[in-house]
């Protein structure tokens, strides 16, 4: 595996490659890899000839610095993880090398932005957004794989790939789980005690959620419920549970009103904050 810490001599790296007609797959992460990254790594080695994973911890996207700070980082073990998937190059730049200098700019995704994440991480996406299209500018993929855990943040970049001509196709994979239902994530590794055990309501909340529906109960009536839950727990904390167009992440009171409807939620285990989705299929 070829690893590059610089731009230039990765960018002349995959010019070659791509010369000699090779198809290019990019898997960006911020780093501390689990089995969801290595799902993500395994659908892009499976459908390209050359795969980059990108590790870099993204300032810009972070609206709290204590997040920032107390964010995983792992390099070595992900190195090892990286080479044992089959990757073929990973990129790990340091902040230097992709903000040389603050880049004033910033992005504004409306709607898609105004809800859920957007609106309890102010700036968080026009951080995604930017970071992204610089790799987007800096590899040239042929496709990007994003997983369905953000799922909000596939739409944005969604978006951001429409509205700005990226010619590259975006792919999702599903969201790999712990045994217990947990949903795999960098911040898992910040639990501690009994927090581990607790962290498991989220995943609890969407699959009662989705029997609930099932019987035909009423989301307003099963939301009233998972908060009450949710109180039940000390350490635990709710955010947002919502019922959402997986396209346009508009509210809807009843399932039938999207084609594809998908439940949200996110909050905090502690001081982690943890975030989890599952699209419901009632038939
Ligand atoms: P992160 O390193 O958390 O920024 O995530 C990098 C990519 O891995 C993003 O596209 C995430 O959606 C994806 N990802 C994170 N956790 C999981 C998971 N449990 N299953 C599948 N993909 C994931």
């Amino acid at each position: 595996m070829e690893i590059f810490n610089e731009i230039s001599p990765l960018r002349a790296f995959l010019k070659d490659k791509k010369k000699s007609g090779k198809s290019i797959g990019l898997v960006p992460t911020m780093g501390a890899l689990h089995e969801g990254h290595a799902s993500l790594l395994k659908s892009s080695i499976s459908e390209n000839d050359v795969t980059v994973c990108s590790i870099f911890v993204n300032p810009t996207q972070f609206n709290n610095p204590t997040d920032l700070s107390n964010y995983p980082r792992t390099l070595e073990l992900d190195v090892e993880k990286v080479i044992k998937v089959g990757c073929d190059v990973l990129f790990c730049p340091n902040e230097n090398e992709i903000y040389p200098v603050p880049s004033p700019l910033s992005f504004n995704f409306g709607e898609l932005e105004a809800v859920m994440e957007g609106q309890y991480r102010p700036g968080h996406f026009s951080g995604v957004a930017l970071v992204v299209s610089k790799f987007f500018h800096i590899v040239e993929p042929t496709r990007a794989y994003f997983g369905q855990k953000d799922w909000q943040q596939f739409t944005i970049i969604r978006q951001l790939v429409n509205d700005l001509n990226f010619p590259v196709t975006l792919k999702t994979v599903p969201t790999t789980r712990e045994a217990d239902g947990l949903a795999m994530s960098s911040r898992n590794a910040r639990l501690v005690g009994g927090q581990r055990e607790k962290s498991i309501v989220f995943y609890q909340a969407l699959t009662f959620t989705i029997d609930a529906l099932k019987k035909g109960e009423s989301f307003f009536k099963i939301k009233e419920e998972v908060a009450k839950r949710f109180e039940t727990h000390s350490d635990v904390r709710l955010e947002y549970f919502e019922l959402v167009d997986s396209i346009n992440l508009k509210s809807i009171a009843i399932v039938e009103m999207a084609d594809r409807p998908i439940l949200c939620i996110a909050g905090y285990v502690g001081d982690i904050r943890l975030i989890d989705n599952m699209f419901i299929d009632l038939t």
